[in-house]
């Protein structure tokens, strides 16, 4: 392995291993209180089974980036952090908790999507340096900074919409969007949960065109199809789109692979 194991992620004091992308699903399981019948080997041959091809499938990823089994004292099953994050919430409710604050923060913070002009961190670091400059002008943001980054995306959105007519996403950016959305399995590509595109290749009812930057930017490297729940979140500003661009990356990153 390239990297060392850092390990910073401690739940009730036992460390969960990780390295590049990987989780230890044992050591996971071991700090969820070693739950009888829901070791990491069952699972993922049977319940995770279909969600790990899907991160696989949906991240470019090789069979090994998504899973290895390590025999000996200190071995275990690893499997890639999205994996690790359906494992935990198979393990416990409390434990799922933790794994979706602290885990993919800790993961996710690590990213940098090849290609990119800027990586992520610094997009994040930048963002976080506009935020702070306004902030510190109107001189009024108090609470958590999380909340407040969400609502500034959102008071961005409402202004360029309260100046603009908002632009339409044609049929045919739609349906270039739909078939992308379909090659990856169907899945909501923002929090990989609901299925926003059905067998026959048709967007669900439940399911929403989205302007990930702008309403003045319909094209397709501009948009993509994601479920309700999420369109609800991000639209509110309950979920700031800093956070979830490396979903939305990663998705034209597959447009671009299937259509140029
Ligand atoms: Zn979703």
């Amino acid at each position: 392995m390239s990297n060392a194991i850092s390990s910073s992620l401690v739940y009730k004091g036992l460390v969960i291993r990780d390295r590049d992308q990987m989780l230890c699903l044992t050591d996971m399981w071991k700090a969820a209180g070693s739950p009888v019948n829901r070791e990491p080997y069952n699972w993922v041959r049977f319940d995770g089974a279909p969600f790990i091809q899907f991160v696989a499938s949906n991240q470019n990823l090789s069979d090994t980036q998504v899973l290895q089994a390590e025999r000996g004292r200190n071995g275990g099953t690893w499997a890639h952090w999205q994996v690790g994050m359906a494992y935990a919430q198979y393990l416990s409710p409390d434990f799922h908790a933790w794994c979706n604050s602290v885990v993919r923060q800790h993961m996710e913070g690590r990213l940098a999507p090849p290609g990119a002009f800027v990586t992520h961190t610094e997009f994040r670091q930048f963002a976080g340096q506009v935020f702070d400059a306004v902030s510190e002008v109107q001189g009024q943001v108090t609470a958590l900074q999380a909340e407040a980054r969400s609502r500034f995306d959102l008071i961005g959105e409402q202004l360029s919409q309260a100046t603009r007519p908002r632009k339409e996403i044609s049929a045919k950016v739609k349906g270039t969007i739909a078939v992308v959305t379909a090659q990856l399995g169907g899945y909501c590509p923002c929090c990989s949960r609901h299925k926003i595109v059905d067998d026959n290749g048709r967007k669900v009812a439940e399911a929403e065109y989205d302007h990930f930057y702008s309403n003045q930017m319909p094209d397709a490297e501009h948009v993509w199809l994601i479920c309700k729940p999420c369109h609800d979140d991000l639209t509110f500003g309950r979920v700031s789109r800093v956070q979830v661009d490396i979903h939305f990356s990663s998705f034209q990153r597959k447009r671009r692979d299937h259509f140029g």
